[in-house]
């Protein structure tokens, strides 16, 4: 059977991977101009499609017959082609995200939801939550309510963002701020790339209920799937493979003082979990010229934090990779969430006997005794969980790839 996704750009799909786990059909990417869609149409041999940016709505002309949910949001994303060549286009982003609102376990009836955005996701979006009985607002930046009048709303109680701010490679921003909300219960992001945005982070501190895109994708996937094959499909596979996507590609962070052997065993860690390896010593080495004594020395340390701050940024935009970062960069704030927009960060613990000083110009000019004082609680607050460093690379290794799998179970109780 050949299946795929029919999309005009398609580099970094998640979808090859997650139809993988889901059924044994041929799944290819389809990457189509729209000048090329009628002649795609008429010469393309499939079975199964499924649709994204920019075709939900061109493609409708092409099928003979709609769904229900496909003509009340108005867009297709999965075509089934029958045996007599005619389509049938249908919308399984409308499960994807019925499925995110339940898993989040917040009661949406007659309670007030922000819709941020007013695009091809948002009338998803609202078409559920108008079968949940929720209070919908949408919030568009050329709309009646709007960013400058958000004070009309701040009785919301959930708010789902359906517009691109805050997502890959723009990962820093988010489309508002949760400040003006005070009875918040919960975000949804329909962003899966960063999965932890700005915006979801800020939820987190607050103790709100914060979910990802990779929910509402991981979903519609299952539902295609079960078109594609005409068979039904246990909602367990969803948590499976949210699980896997993340794990696949989140960033694994190492901090702690300087010398606790964050570089050997990040490199350790990076081969047990075939990831990537960064250590943002060198990139800024790498990005300056000059080695980090002649750094601190000829610029001083506060040029330095401003060039690790930026090394920072760019390598946590990455995907699985393990980052090994300076002894020092939990002393900016504006770290944290950075690091964590893709990552698991992890408090490498050492005896401050075994720290290695040599070329570390901060552990040479003061009393390590001091700044572990000083610094403890800085990575107590940044980090998920700590691993001591008391036996070689490869074994701390182990461990804390043992941590992360529990890590994972604890977030989905129900594996
Ligand atoms: P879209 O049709 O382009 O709509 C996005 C909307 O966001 C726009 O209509 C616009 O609404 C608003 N917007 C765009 N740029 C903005 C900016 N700079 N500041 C504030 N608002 C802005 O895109 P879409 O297909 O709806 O997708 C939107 C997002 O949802 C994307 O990030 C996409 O990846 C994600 N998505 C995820 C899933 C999933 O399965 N997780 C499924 C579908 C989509 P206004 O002009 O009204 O402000």
């Amino acid at each position: 059977m050949n299946c795929g996704l029919l999309g005009e750009k398609l580099t970094h799909s998640f979808s090859p991977y997650i139809h993988s786990m889901l059924g044994t059909y041929d799944y290819r990417l389809y990457e189509v101009s729209p000048d090329s869609l009628c002649a795609f149409f008429q010469k393309t041999d499939f079975q199964g499609l499924n649709v994204t940016i920019p075709y939900k709505k061109s493609v409708i002309p092409y099928c003979k017959h709609l769904s229900p949910e496909a003509k009340k949001v108005g867009a297709v994303n999965t075509i089934l082609k029958k045996a007599d060549g005619s389509m049938i286009g249908h919308n399984t982003d409308y499960f994807g995200f019925r499925y995110m609102a339940n898993r989040s376990g917040l009661n949406f009836y007659k309670k007030k939801v922000l819709v941020l955005g007013s695009g091809g996701a948002a009338n998803t979006v609202c078409a559920v939550l108008d079968e949940l009985g929720s209070d919908t607002v949408v919030v568009s930046r050329t709309g009646e309510n709007n960013y400058d009048n958000l004070y009309l709303h701040k009785d919301a109680k959930i708010i789902v963002n359906t517009t691109p701010v805050g997502m890959y490679p723009n990962t820093l921003h988010r489309p508002l701020s949760l400040s003006g909300f005070p009875d918040l219960e919960g975000v949804l992001d329909l962003i899966y790339n960063p999965s932890n945005t700005m915006l979801l982070q800020q939820a987190e501190s607050r103790g709100l209920v914060a979910l990802n895109g990779l929910w509402m994708l991981a979903a519609q996937a299952k539902e295609s799937a079960e078109w594609f094959t005409n068979s039904a499909i246990s909602d367990d596979v969803i948590s499976d493979i949210h699980r896997k996507i993340q794990a696949k590609t989140e960033n694994i962070v190492l901090i702690g003082m300087p010398g606790s052997g964050k570089s050997t065993v990040g490199k350790a860690l990076a081969r047990l979990l075939c990831k990537d390896f960064a250590d943002t010593d060198e990139l800024i080495v790498q990005k300056e010229g000059r080695s980090i004594p002649d750094i601190f020395s000829q610029k001083g340390e506060a040029y330095f934090r401003d060039a690790e701050a930026r090394v920072i940024q760019e390598i946590s935009k990455a995907a699985s990779t393990v980052i090994a970062t300076g002894g020092g960069c939990v002393t900016v704030e504006e770290n944290l969430p950075v690091l964590k927009q893709n990552g698991t960060v992890i408090w490498l613990k050492r005896d401050i006997l075994d720290l290695a000083t040599d070329g570390r110009p901060i552990s040479q000019s003061v009393d390590l005794n001091d700044l572990y004082a000083k610094r403890a609680p800085i990575y107590q607050r940044f980090c998920d969980f700590s691993v001591l460093n008391d036996a070689s690379a490869e074994e701390v290794a182990i461990r804390i790839q043992k941590l992360l799998l529990q890590e994972v179970k604890d977030e989905n109780p129900d594996h």
